[in-house]
């Protein structure tokens, strides 16, 4: 077990397509275990692959259930799709891999997920609220899409100005 350190905007690794898991061996036990490990002591309430430089199709997110009160259980998603979408909601967004943001994203309300288990059983998966955003956070992070793209182009340039800044400020420290 390990925390992994974690891929930061504007590093490329977090736009690349992720592949599908083909082989369900202990390395990806073991990486869904210290991705897990990393959620928790971030702390967040999802964590995909790229996040921790590894483009393949896993998602963790806390909280074995569906319900609001997110426990330090975890969820794994190998090769997560979303199969059915109704609603919309929005809801206030950040991510362990966008430094100092957070902003109001609109997803759907409700979701259907279908997805393996660590030993490549397929399962499906229904979810509301705030899990229903999560889910789509992190797919989104395996097709190399983040919740900035969501955001309106002023936002985004606003953000990108001050990453930029900040970055100068550090290389001039
Ligand atoms: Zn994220």
């Amino acid at each position: 077990m390990a925390i992994l350190p974690i891929v930061k905007y504007p590093d490329p690794r977090l736009r690349l397509k992720s592949e599908a898991v083909e082989d369900f061996n202990d390395d990806l036990k073991s990486l869904a275990q210290d991705m897990s490990e990393t959620m928790l002591d971030a702390p967040g309430a999802g964590l995909a692959a790229p996040q921790v430089g590894r483009n393949i199709r896993m998602i963790v997110i806390a909280g074995a259930d569906n319900d609001e009160d997110f426990d330090d259980r975890c969820l794994v998603l190998v090769n997560p799709q979303i199969t059915w979408s109704a609603g919309e909601q929005t809801y206030d967004e950040g991510c362990l891999s966008v430094t100092d943001l957070n902003e109001k994203v609109i997803r759907a309300q409700e979701i259907e997920v279908k997805a393996q288990d660590l030993d490549g059983k397929p399962f499906n998966l229904s979810a509301d609220g705030r899990r229903a955003v999560i889910l789509q956070h992190e797919i989104d992070h395996l097709d190399g899409v983040l919740f900035l793209d969501h955001i309106s182009q002023l936002k985004r340039d606003i953000y990108k100005r001050k990453m930029k800044k900040m970055q100068k400020e550090d290389s001039d420290e």
